[in-house]
């Protein structure tokens, strides 16, 4: 059976939003796996790349993986917390805080395009 284009997209989200943290390609291709299993890693990329694209999963740079987003849809970057121990990821939206960093930065004439803003750490249940 081969999966296209929107199926696709809805798949891993859906494995996405059924896992506690956040995915690399690779795991979700796995997963996938499962129930299609001739599916090929350039599916799964397109699938990533729209997703990401229209912002209903977020890419974890620091860890090369994703997450599918937990604030619905939002025009500013996020911030993202991540719990080294866990794994669990907190996603914060706040608009004023990316418009000072923004002006911060953009004293030297620097030009802001996208804010990549993750900050490891333990969570609450972590450091209980
Ligand atoms: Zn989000
Ligand atoms: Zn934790």
């Amino acid at each position: 059976m081969s999966m296209r284009g929107e199926k696709n997209q809805a798949e891993v989200l859906a494995i996405m939003r059924m896992s506690r943290g956040p995915l690399s390609a690779y795991e979700i291709l796995e997963k996938l796996r499962k129930a299609h299993p001739k599916i090929a890693p350039p599916t799964i990329y397109r699938a990533l790349a729209a997703l990401t694209e229209c912002g209903r999963v977020h890419r974890l740079e620091s860890l090369n993986a994703f997450m599918a987003c937990k604030r619905g849809r939002h025009q500013h970057d996020s911030i993202l917390s991540i719990c080294d121990d866990c794994g669990t990821v907190e996603e914060n939206v706040d608009s004023e805080l990316l418009e000072e960093l923004s002006s911060l930065i953009g004293k030297s004439g620097f030009k802001p395009k996208r804010h990549v803003i993750e900050v490891h750490g333990l969570c609450a249940s972590c450091r209980s």
